[in-house]
């Protein structure tokens, strides 16, 4: 195919991902709403619950509203009614603590929306998937030979952290807002992705199966432009297919599959502390009263975490899980590559950064003690400090600020790695094992660096890799998460990534 034919498919490409972009934003204004007495006895299982809504909700029962703000904001105003009415009347019975806006507003949309689910999802989802892929598959031929392909990125609105970054992390940041602390005003999201929940489980879709759908499916498209771009490197190739394969089969399908079948479901491969509720209790009781399958995910979640952990970071370093299985590390391979330079390489950010991880390392220390306390004991609190308030604390602060708003929402203006570099414990975990007592580094070449800076700038998690090569010293910083990209942009070959035995492994200069 010619270049200049290649080039307009990509245009075309540009253009398909953008108006699908467009169909998906505008999708969640394409609903109306209208509350049942029918679709109130679906949604809440609750029978007292649903008593009781059924009487504070009756000003809204079969009114059409024309959006879900209107509609969310009438429900909240009843709810909270409800509920202050019989606190200030001291019957505490009568309060309803599940929260039921989702899935109300969910199973109340109507209209365009409810009519053209499936051409919605087309012009929405796979109108924006076939784009991005036709923006990137003729990079195989354009950009010419196999080699260092990371032209431009200085000059590109969208990753040198200006207009455009600023504009991608404002819509990343709203809608992680709207998934952790909203989930009821993108029901309409959701709506759109319901008919591969069913086909996949058979399970209407929620707020996380939606989030499961986009993340695999931005890691994957994204994946595809890792391909072209390091063709290079086998290392980077199989290192992208791996996560890819981790992300679609064992966060995605596999969970989904569990649950068509009525099995105790999980991501086999999320450790804790990075799955923080592994150990609350109702996780354990889940899971040790589910069967054999059961039983074999709780003995499989402890081995990796007590040995797995250790003695995979002892003979590969972290890059085992950061680069090559977690899903985290997998989005900012995939989706976060174009934002990779943006990390901060100061100083001053290398010592926030062990401050800020090692106190979340420390923080979910504190979780594990008091969940397996309370767990064994059946005290509800420890120190006078109840269990509920630090998993609330963490699953705020940690799970969802710092993992999801500002660890992914930053990408385009912080860099790719924000949350494995400044914000998980498991990272800390497989950080200090890495600097301690494993066999890997990242040799260097001194005599061959020309100080192009290439590997500093491309280090997604700030190192100053150059100022090591020129001294002719090994890499082996706990936060280095083994990707590999430092040597995969160097022009003079300077740098390889190694396991070998520990002797000599911390010699800082080599005479
Ligand atoms: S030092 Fe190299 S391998 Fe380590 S995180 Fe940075 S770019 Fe990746
Ligand atoms: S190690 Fe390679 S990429 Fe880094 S400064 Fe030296 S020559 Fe450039």
């Amino acid at each position: 195919m010619s270049q200049s034919l290649l080039k307009s498919v990509r245009s075309f490409g540009l253009i398909l991902f953008l108006i699908g972009l467009f169909t998906f934003s505008l999708s969640l204004f394409l609903g109306t709403y209208s509350l049942t007495e029918d679709i109130l006895t679906g949604s809440v299982t609750s029978s007292s619950d649903r008593e009781k809504l059924s009487l504070a909700l009756k000003p809204m029962l079969d009114k059409t509203y024309s959006n879900q703000f209107e509609f969310v904001r009438e429900y909240h105003a009843l709810f909270n009614d409800l509920n202050e009415t019989a606190k200030r009347e001291g019957k505490w019975g009568e309060v309803i603590y599940a929260d039921y806006s989702f899935i109300l507003t969910k199973n109340s949309t109507q209209g365009f929306l409810r009519e053209n689910q499936a051409s919605l999802f087309f012009f929405a989802i796979i109108i924006t998937l076939l784009g991005a892929l036709l923006y990137i598959l003729p990079n195989f031929s354009l950009l010419g030979i196999a080699g260092i392909k990371n032209n431009g990125v200085w000059s590109n609105p969208a990753s040198n952290c200006s207009w455009l970054g600023f504009l991608s992390a404002a819509y990343l940041i709203g809608f992680y807002m709207f998934l952790y602390f909203y989930p009821e005003y993108i029901t309409g999201w959701v709506l759109l992705v319901e008919p591969v929940s069913l086909f996949l489980s058979g399970k209407p879709a929620d707020q996380w199966f939606l989030y499961g759908f986009l993340y695999t499916a931005s890691a994957l498209v994204m994946g595809v432009r890792m391909f072209t771009k390091y063709r290079h490197s086998n290392y980077q190739l199989l290192r992208t297919a791996s996560v890819m394969f981790f992300q679609s089969a064992f966060a995605f399908l596999i969970p989904e599959i569990l649950k068509s079948l009525n099995l105790p479901s999980r991501d086999l491969k999320n450790i804790f502390p990075l799955d923080y509720s592994f150990f609350y209790d109702y996780n354990l009781n889940y899971l040790s009263s589910s069967g054999t399958l059961g039983l074999f995910m709780l003995f499989w979640g402890v081995v990796l975490f007590v040995l797995g952990v250790p003695i995979m970071t002892y003979f590969f370093g972290k890059r085992w899980y950061c680069s090559w299985v977690c899903g985290c590390g997998g989005l900012a391979e995939t989706l976060g590559d174009p934002y990779r330079q943006l990390s901060d390489k100061s100083l001053k950010a290398w010592k926030v950064e062990r401050i800020l991880i090692h106190s979340v390392l420390v923080f979910s220390a504190v979780l594990l003690t008091f969940s397996l306390y309370s767990y064994f004991t059946h005290e509800s609190s420890l120190l006078g400090v109840e269990t509920w308030r630090v998993r609330q604390a963490y699953g705020f602060l940690i799970g969802a600020v710092f993992s999801g708003v500002v660890g992914t929402g930053f990408y385009p203006v912080m860099g790719s790695r924000v949350w494995c570099r400044f914000g998980c414990p498991l990272a800390a975990y497989l950080g200090i094992i890495q600097r301690f007592k494993s066999r890997f580094r990242i040799t260097t070449n001194g005599g061959q660096c020309i100080s192009c800076g290439n590997c500093s700038t491309y280090c997604e998690m700030g190192i100053d890799v150059r100022a090591y090569a020129q001294r002719g010293e090994n890499i082996v910083r706990s936060s280095c998460v083994g990707c590999g990209v430092c040597a995969a942009v160097c022009p003079r070959g300077v740098l390889s990534l190694e396991n070998g035995p520990e002797e000599f492994r911390l010699q800082e200069l080599i005479k």
